[in-house]
């Protein structure tokens, strides 16, 4: 079974989240005593909230003391909680207002990179707007005001939570096993000729197959297995996939079977990286533009290699060429990394196995909330949204949502009538000034609701 997606709860002793666990949980299950100093042990259960299952961590408070005594320790496991949940759910009291306690960890949700979801409790009524108002100045985005008494909120809160618990089911997903240590998934893509079958063959020479030819990742293709070892002497898996039989292919130098563009877009459904080969003597036309842009659609990071590199000519000016080309052609990625490879002699085989590595790594990284918001403020000032019929747009702040790609989203006020050209900005400076470099980056804009408006 996959893991289900975990939400922590925060807070200082006394904000009710037990009450708010029980009530996600739906049994009477916790111990509803949130005196400080009353101690408990971390709890967790599955949750619903609106027919979608998490699994929810009721943390052991968050007391502001030294890490030898009890509560010292009970703040360690509350940190971890975070760290390992998809997101962290800040529950304040809104009756009480914000308390320093409150700021401080407000501080430290805001250095992790784990997303926060900031809730103001005991908000029934009118009870609790002032302190709605203040928890702005938490600097968390829009508090949510729920009752987990009454059962309050319920809808807004499932709203805020749902881009982290709602999770589609991730294709790649594997279990306990850090990324560093799966199989890079690759799939190698381009015109007929440009010599994939070639190139596949080669690195399997040079490497070892960990296992047989696996058949049917998708129609007409198999999954190899091997390992590659890289500069450091460090082996790494990887899957490779081989559609329409391209392996078997160079064997039998059946040169009918083509690689069609049907094949291209099953390959790089499978893939987490996608390697673009283009013949060298040709260079880059019409149809590469086109596999290059719709892996980046898709979401996929993509590696460009120019193949026959042993007998292209101007080596330079052939490489510059297509630098510019692609820089032209796929102006939604800059600076996708480009590589000269010779499938025949293998020169250049190290430098793609190790861009693809990388440019993975990239693909699969969290920013951390704190760094993102610094540089967001700045993008801001630098350049302000601009006011369409007259009528401002502000944005407040921005979260990564997802990775692989790398997903965020934009809260402000009429977020939704950003011209396009400023979230090209945005992404643009995503890319540029935070180090996603060349992989693609997905915004999406969205319209906050009123705390205090239409009730739950
Ligand atoms: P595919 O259709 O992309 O799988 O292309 P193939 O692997 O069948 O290669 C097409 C042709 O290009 C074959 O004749 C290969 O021998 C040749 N070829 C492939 N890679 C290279 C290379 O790096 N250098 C040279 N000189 N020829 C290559």
């Amino acid at each position: 079974m996959p893991k289900l997606p975990t939400v922590a709860i925060v807070g200082r002793p006394n904000v009710g989240k037990s009450t708010l666990f029980n009530r996600l949980v739906g049994k009477k299950l916790a111990l509803v005593d949130d005196r400080p100093g009353v101690t408990r042990d971390r709890r967790e259960g599955d949750a619903i909230l609106l027919g979608t299952e998490f699994r929810i961590i009721d943390t052991a408070g968050f007391e502001d003391e030294d890490p030898e005594t009890l509560p010292g320790r009970m703040r360690a496991q509350t940190v971890a909680a975070v760290k390992e949940a998809d997101a962290a759910l800040f529950v304040i009291d809104a009756r009480a207002g914000i308390t320093p306690l409150d700021e401080e960890i407000a501080r430290w949700l805001r250095s992790e990179t784990t997303p926060v979801i900031l809730a103001g409790n005991k908000a029934e009524g009118k009870a609790g707007e002032s302190g709605l108002l203040e928890a702005y100045s938490l600097g968390l985005g829009d508090p949510i005001g729920i009752s987990a008494e009454h059962g309050e909120g319920v809808a807004d809160l499932y709203e805020q939570l749902a881009p982290y618990i709602e999770r589609e089911e991730d294709p790649f997903a594997e279990e306990d096993v850090p990324e560093e240590d799966r199989p890079l998934k690759l799939a190698i893509v381009g015109r007929p000729n440009a010599g994939k079958s070639t190139l596949i063959n080669r690195i399997l020479e040079q490497e070892r197959l960990i296992t047989g030819p696996e058949a049917g990742i998708t129609r007409d293709s198999i999954a190899i297995d091997w390992e590659w070892k890289d500069g450091e002497g460090k082996v790494r898996p990887v899957r490779l996939i081989d559609t329409a039989g391209m392996r078997k292919k160079a064997r039998v130098q059946d040169k009918l079977e083509k690689l069609s563009v049907a094949d291209a877009r099953r390959a790089v459904d499978f893939a987490e990286v996608v390697v673009l080969l283009l013949d060298g003597t040709l260079g880059l036309e019409a149809q590469d533009l086109r596999i290059a842009d719709n892996a980046l659609q898709e979401g996929r990071a993509l590696v460009i290699a120019i193949n026959k590199w042993d007998v292209a000519d101007n080596h330079s000016s052939l490489f510059q060429g297509i630098r510019a080309a692609l820089e032209e052609g796929l102006s939604q990625v800059r600076g996708v990394p480009l590589i000269a490879v010779s499938a025949r002699t293998g020169k250049g085989i190290d430098q793609l196995l190790s861009a693809a590595f990388e440019v993975r790594d990239i693909w699969s990284r969290r920013v951390s909330t704190g760094e993102l918001n610094r540089w967001f403020e700045r993008a801001v000032e630098n350049n302000p949204p601009p006011a369409p019929g007259g009528k401002r747009i502000k944005l407040r702040y921005i979260t990564q949502v997802n990775t692989r790609p790398p997903s965020f989203v934009l809260f402000g006020t009429r977020v939704d009538e950003l011209p396009e050209s400023y979230k090209r900005y945005l992404v643009n400076g995503i890319r540029k000034e935070l180090g996603f470099g060349a992989v693609p980056v997905r915004l999406h804009a969205r319209a906050p609701k009123n705390p205090f408006g239409g009730g739950s």
